[in-house]
């Protein structure tokens, strides 16, 4: 495995970012998800090969000044990085140093019932939860997790940090097929979401050779099930690199009702609209009947 410092990456998520590997040399995780696009490994509860606050900080001012342009500093791990022992004195001095780059942390969600994990993740600009399972044997099953770990304490832990944490947080949920893709799933995620109220969810498939056999949903999919999350989430879908799904017509009028069923993003524009709709949809736009607003990077077209 590889350096502490990856990047820059531009990411249409969250913009142009230089990424922190807490966990540069192995695999270190509490899940160990059929997705993953590391090698399988034994689930671990805490970190046994820890790299030093001081070298991370080191390689990473390094790395500030050679890529003056970077928006983001994203801490990220080969694993879970918040089972890093030094992540809260880790935030603050990079805190310290930062300037005006925005600091975003991806985590599993696993250890949010964790006060401490609490505290030390509302010190980040940003905040990205994965949240795939709303049960335990989907967790089991998919996120195959630690013992110990369970949905109902996950969500009990996101729904406690959004009560301190009044910055951007995102909520990715990763969807593989005939695993977590049901209708009555999504039901169940949707309600929970509806409640913690995200930023925005983050919905996408495997894009990447998995570490289990298992298979992505297609773009036609992915779309159909986003269609069933409440209208008052954002949601935005990575779509996969390879989308099979033909650009088609839209009239105004479907314009307007598919808009009004789903916020639609820059992205999903690309892939569904043809030409003569995307200028249809400008037109719309400029006799204010849609309008735009961006969460964090994405741009989304809203009825207005
Ligand atoms: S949480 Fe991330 S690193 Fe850990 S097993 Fe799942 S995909 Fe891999």
């Amino acid at each position: 495995m590889g350096n502490i410092i990856f990047g820059p990456l531009l990411s249409r998520r969250f913009g142009k970012s230089l990424g922190i590997d807490l966990s540069p040399h192995k695999k270190q995780c509490n899940f160990d998800c059929l997705y993953c696009e590391l090698k399988p490994a034994k689930t671990v509860d805490k970190y046994d090969d820890v790299i030093s606050v001081e070298s991370i900080m080191s390689a990473l001012q390094d790395a500030l000044a050679q890529h003056k342009d970077i928006d983001v500093i994203t801490v990220t791990a080969n694993g879970e990085p918040t089972l890093y022992p030094y992540l809260d004195e880790l935030i603050d001095r990079i805190d310290a140093i930062k300037g005006d780059k925005t600091t975003l942390i991806l985590s599993n969600g696993s250890t949010i019932v964790d006060p401490d994990v609490r505290k030390a993740l509302a010190k980040f600009d940003m905040v990205k939860l994965s949240l795939d399972c709303a049960t335990d044997k989907c967790l089991k099953k998919l996120d195959r997790a630690h013992k110990g770990i369970n949905v109902a304490d996950i969500m009990q832990g996101m729904l406690d940090f959004k009560k301190i944490y009044h910055k951007p947080l995102i909520v990715e949920v990763l969807l593989v097929k005939s695993i977590n893709d049901t209708p009555e799933h999504i039901e169940v995620l949707n309600k929970f979401l509806t409640t913690l109220n995200p930023t925005r969810v983050d919905i996408g498939t495997i894009d990447r050779p998995p570490a289990y056999k298992v298979e992505p949903l297609s773009s036609a999919d992915l779309l159909e099930v986003a269609s069933h999350f409440d209208t008052s989430l954002p949601v935005y879908i990575v779509h996969r690199k390879s989308s099979e799904i033909r650009a088609g017509s839209y009239s105004n009028d479907e314009i307007l009702a598919t808009i009004a069923n789903r916020p639609l993003s820059e992205d999903d524009i690309n892939i569904l609209f043809d030409e003569q709709s995307k200028d249809r949809l400008k037109i719309l736009l400029e006799n204010k009947k849609v309008k735009i607003f961006k969460i964090y990077g994405v741009t989304f077209y809203i009825l207005a």
